[in-house]
């Protein structure tokens, strides 16, 4: 680590992509910017997460789309995976990612610092060097921006420590003949409907009735009833006990006493926030009780100086809210433009085969707040439908049963995170459902069905109870 200023107006903890876009935004406002990273730049989601997941995402389509291409003709369509060679090449593109990463930093004219920061104040910092024998350096600063996410945690259940976690899954150098996915959220899902693509004999555990907590419960339904279809054994709806591993693999028992076992086990049962190491509690930052940091509608901890953002805070745990939520602090801070992130309206993506995404309310929200209609499509996508495929995509619109505004757009089928991404620009201007109806077709597209649905499918009066 070469010789840092004494003084900056910002010190960001963590150059992941919240603490990169901050960093950026507040130099381009004209701020003494330097950002402090203990491990790769880039962070969770382009090192060890949304980045490298989709890859293999894509690795695991190609069989699929070479079993389908066959029925279109192609004679001689076959193939065999290596996951070596997948995980070879995932190294090199992360490698060039992050590389493309310390660039738009040094870019931007902010400094970057290898090491471990730490907060001797509010307004100083130490920085521990990251090679041997560097002795700590300390900084003074006008604000600090904590963004150092989160990890893995293994204390839902016992043993969990003994299984892989999403970062060792990326790096698996060998499709297992068996995995056991341990939870049902979108990590779980991801990993086991990608690994069951790439050949793996997979069965996800999870102790609610279907994966997917707090999504539409339709769609949740029919990404169940999709990954059963693509193979996948689904030991749902009992309460796990402990891991352990033997020779054999590893085994998971359930609360009905029976035993779920696997060649190798994946671990995806929630992350927690990286707080520890960080000096918090010597400047009187409050963590709740999930050990997240607490703060305001501003990302500000209540410690003058000091804002934290992303998933080191647990509000919504998506890269784009990170980086939303830093740029607003950078505008807010540093250009006097007072900017605030809206969380009520958040689209998101599962990337499973199929995909699911969503935009604004379940049915079941929607209708805790008042009377809607719900207007439903399913149907065989035209290109797997021509090569035998039995597969449905679903799209579902909730809407407003008193101002027929659009308040939710959930799909479950091919290219849904595209289609979702652009109808979400729909959703915040707040489209009603006559403006989705006066917008013409592209045909012939999946797309199309969400501006041709005309009679909803039912209506439902305010929920009372919780569904
Ligand atoms: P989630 O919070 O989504 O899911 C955790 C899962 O673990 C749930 O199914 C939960 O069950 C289960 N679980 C927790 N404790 C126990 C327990 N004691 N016994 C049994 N089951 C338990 O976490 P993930 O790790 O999947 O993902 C972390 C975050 O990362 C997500 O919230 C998301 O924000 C983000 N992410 C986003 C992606 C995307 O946008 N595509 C992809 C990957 C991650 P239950 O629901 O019953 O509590």
């Amino acid at each position: 680590m070469s010789e840092l200023s004494k003084e900056y107006d910002l010190v960001v903890i963590g150059a992941g992509s919240g603490g990169v876009a901050s960093a950026r935004r507040a130099a381009a406002h004209g701020a003494k910017v330097l950002i402090v990273e203990a491990d790769r730049v880039g962070g969770t989601c382009v090192i060890r997460g949304c980045v490298p997941k989709k890859l293999m995402m894509y690795a695991a389509g190609f069989g699929h789309a070479i079993e389908e291409a066959r029925a279109y003709g192609w004679t001689d369509a076959t193939a065999s995976f290596s996951m070596a060679h997948w995980a070879d090449a995932k190294a090199r593109e992360i490698d060039r990612l992050e590389g493309i990463y310390g660039q738009l930093l040094a870019g931007s004219g902010v400094t970057l610092a290898r090491g471990r920061a730490s907060l001797l104040a509010a307004d100083r910092v130490q920085i521990d060097g990251a090679g041997q024998g560097q002795a700590p350096q300390q900084v003074r600063t006008k604000r600090v921006l904590i963004a150092t996410g989160g990890r893995p945690s293994h204390d839902a259940l016992p043993g969990l420590d003994l299984a892989m976690t999403s970062n060792e899954v990326l790096d698996m150098r060998e499709v297992p003949a068996s995995l056991l996915v341990v939870g049902g959220g979108y990590i779980a899902v991801e990993f086991a409907s990608i690994l069951a693509g790439l050949g793996a004999k997979v069965t996800l555990a999870y102790r609610g009735s279907l994966p997917l907590r707090g999504f539409d419960q339709d769609m949740r339904q029919r990404l169940a009833d999709a990954l059963t279809a693509s193979g996948i054994t689904l030991a749902a709806g009992v309460a796990l006990g402990a891991l352990t591993r033997d020779g054999q693999g590893f085994a998971l028992q359930r609360a009905d006493g029976s035993l779920l076992h696997a060649d190798a086990a994946l671990n995806a049962t929630g992350r927690s926030p990286n707080t520890e190491g960080l000096g918090l509690a010597e400047v009187g930052i409050a963590l709740d009780q999930r050990g997240a940091i607490v703060v305001d509608a501003d990302s500000h901890t209540g410690v003058p100086g000091v804002w934290a953002i992303g998933d080191v805070t647990q509000r919504v745990n998506l890269t784009p809210v990170a980086i939303a939520e830093g740029r607003a602090f950078a505008d807010t801070e540093f250009a006097g433009r007072p900017t605030r992130v809206d969380h009520r309206t958040v689209a998101s993506a599962v990337f499973t085969d199929p995909p699911l995404a969503s935009v604004g309310f379940s049915e079941e929200d929607a209708a805790r707040r008042g009377p809607v209609d719900i207007y439903l499509s399913e149907f065989r996508p035209m290109k797997s439908a021509f090569a035998g495929g039995q597969s449905k995509s679903s799209m579902k619109l909730v809407v407003d049963g008193l101002n027929d505004r659009v308040l939710g757009v959930h799909m479950l089928g091919p290219d849904a995170p595209e289609i979702v991404q652009s109808l979400a620009v729909a959703i915040t201007c707040g489209a009603t459902k006559r403006d989705f109806d006066r917008t013409l077709a592209v045909h012939p597209t999946a797309a199309e069905e969400f501006v041709l649905m005309r009679e909803p499918a039912r209506r439902r009066l305010r929920a009372m109870t919780a569904a």
